[in-house]
C-alpha cells in the first residue's frame, strides 16, 4: 500500500525554517507523504519559492506573539525545528549570533510550544556536537564535546530537550544529528541557495562555474591518510526521509531519542574535489592553505541506531550522485528564480 494512504489527512506538522535548504526538502517529503504542512520562516536565508507544500508564515522565532498564535491556530501534531544558523567558521567569529539563533530561539520555541499544549518535537542537531571524538565512526553515546560555537549552541539545545523530557514524560523529541548534508532534490525544484555558501561541495561547484577563482583546501596536515579533513556526506533527500521516519516514530508514541544521520563512511576534502572535477568535467584551480578554525579532523556516523530503530534505509549513498544533483541545481536555480 502506498505510504500516504496510512496517514490521516488531518495530521498537521509545523516546520520552522521550512524555506531553508534542509527544511524545504523535509516540507517536500511531508507534502508528498500526505501531511498538512505549515512553514514558519523569517526568510533570512530561506526562500519563498522553496516551500513546495502548504502555507508559509513569514515571521521570526523571537516574535512570540505570532509564534503563539500560529501554534494555537494550526494545532500541530508535531513541530520540526530547522530554523538555525549553521556555518562553523561564522560561529567562531560571531558566537552570540549562534547562541541566540540556535539556543535561545529553540528555548523560546519550546516554551511557547509547551504553553500551547504541543508535545512532539523534532530537532535538527549536528555531528558538530561531538567535536574530536575518540572513536570513529562515532555513536550517539559518545560524549558531546564540541570544538566550535555552532556545535556548542546545538549541544545546549539538546541538553534542554533532554531535561524537558526527564521533567515531563509527555514531552517527546527526536534529535537528528546531521553529518554533512549536500545535494539537491532529484527533480531539481529545490536545493541549496545561500547568498554566501561556505560548504565544500557547493564551494567546489561554484568554483567550477567560475564564480570563484579557486577553491581553497583548509589544512593538509590533519591526521588522515591524505592530510585533509574527512566528512560523512549525506544526500539531503535521505535526511528528509529520516525526518518522516522520526515523525512516525513520535506520533506512534515513541519516546525521546537521539539519532545520527550519516552513511557511516567518509571522504577527504581531496576526494570530494576529485569527484567534483569528475562530475563537472572542469579542472578548476585548487590552492592548499592553512587550517580553518573549529574543524574536527574526522566526522563519520555510526548509523546503526537509526537503521535499527527507525528502519532508515538510505537511497543515495553515492558521492557522485550527491554532487550531480547539486551541480544540476547550481546550474539552474539562478536562471529559474533570480
Ligand atoms: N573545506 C575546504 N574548503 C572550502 C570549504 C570547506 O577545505 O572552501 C573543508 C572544511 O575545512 C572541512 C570540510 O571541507 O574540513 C567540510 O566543510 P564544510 O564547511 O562543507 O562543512 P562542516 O563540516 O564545516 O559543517
Amino acid at each position: 500500500m502506498p505510504e500516504f494512504e496510512t496517514i490521516s489527512s488531518k495530521m498537521k506538522i509545523l516546520v520552522t525554517g521550512g524555506a531553508g535548504y534542509i527544511g524545504s526538502h523535509v516540507v517536500k517529503a511531508l507534502g508528498e507523504a500526505g501531511y498538512e504542512v505549515l512553514t514558519y520562516d523569517n526568510l533570512s536565508t530561506g526562500n519563498k519559492w522553496s516551500v513546495l507544500y502548504g502555507e508559509l508564515i513569514v515571521a521570526d522565532l523571537s516574535d512570540e506573539e505570532t509564534l503563539k498564535k500560529t501554534i494555537v491556530k494550526f494545532k500541530p501534531a508535531a513541530i520540526m525545528h530547522f530554523a538555525a544558523s549553521i556555518v562553523v567558521p561564522e560561529s567562531v567569529r560571531t558566537p552570540l549570533k549562534y547562541y541566540q539563533n540556535n539556543t535561545v530561539n529553540t528555548l523560546n520555541l519550546l516554551g511557547t510550544m509547551m504553553a500551547c499544549g504541543a508535545r512532539n518535537f523534532i530537532f535538527s542537531s549536528t555531528a558538530a556536537v561531538y567535536g574530536n571524538a575518540e572513536k570513529m565512526p562515532v555513536g550517539e553515546n559518545a560524549p558531546m564535546s564540541p570544538v566550535n560555537p555552532y556545535g556548542s549552541s546545538k549541544m545546549m539545545a539538546e541538553k534542554i530537550l533532554r531535561d524537558m523530557h526527564l521533567a515531563d514524560n509527555d514531552f517527546n523529541y527526536v534529535s537528528l544529528r546531521y553529518f554533512n548534508v549536500a545535494g539537491a532534490d532529484g527533480g531539481c525544484r529545490i536545493g541549496q541557495a545561500y547568498k554566501e555558501s561556505t560548504h565544500l561541495i557547493t564551494r567546489a561547484l561554484k568554483t567550477a562555474k567560475g564564480e570563484f577563482e579557486k577553491l581553497q583546501i583548509f589544512g593538509t596536515d590533519y591526521p588522515t591518510p591524505d592530510g585533509t579533513c574527512i566528512r560523512d556526506y549525506i544526500h539531503v533527500d535521505d535526511i528528509a526521509n529520516a525526518h518522516i521516519l522520526a515523525l512516525k516514530y513520535l506520533l506512534d508514541k515513541g519516546k525521546s531519542e537521539v539519532f545520527n544521520c550519516g552513511y557511516g563512511h567518509g571522504y577527504s576534502v581531496r576526494e570530494v574535489i576529485a569527484a567534483a572535477k569528475k562530475v563537472t568535467g572542469i579542472d578548476f584551480k585548487v590552492e592548499e592553505t592553512g587550517r580553518r578554525e573549529g574543524d574536527p579532523s574526522i566526522l563519520i556516523a555510526d548509523n546503526t541506531k537509526i537503521k535499527q530503530k527507525l528502519n532508515w534505509q538510505p537511497k543515495y549513498d553515492d558521492l557522485e550522485y550527491i554532487i550531480k544533483t547539486a551541480w544540476k541545481w547550481e546550474n539552474s536555480y539562478r536562471e529559474k528564480y533570480s
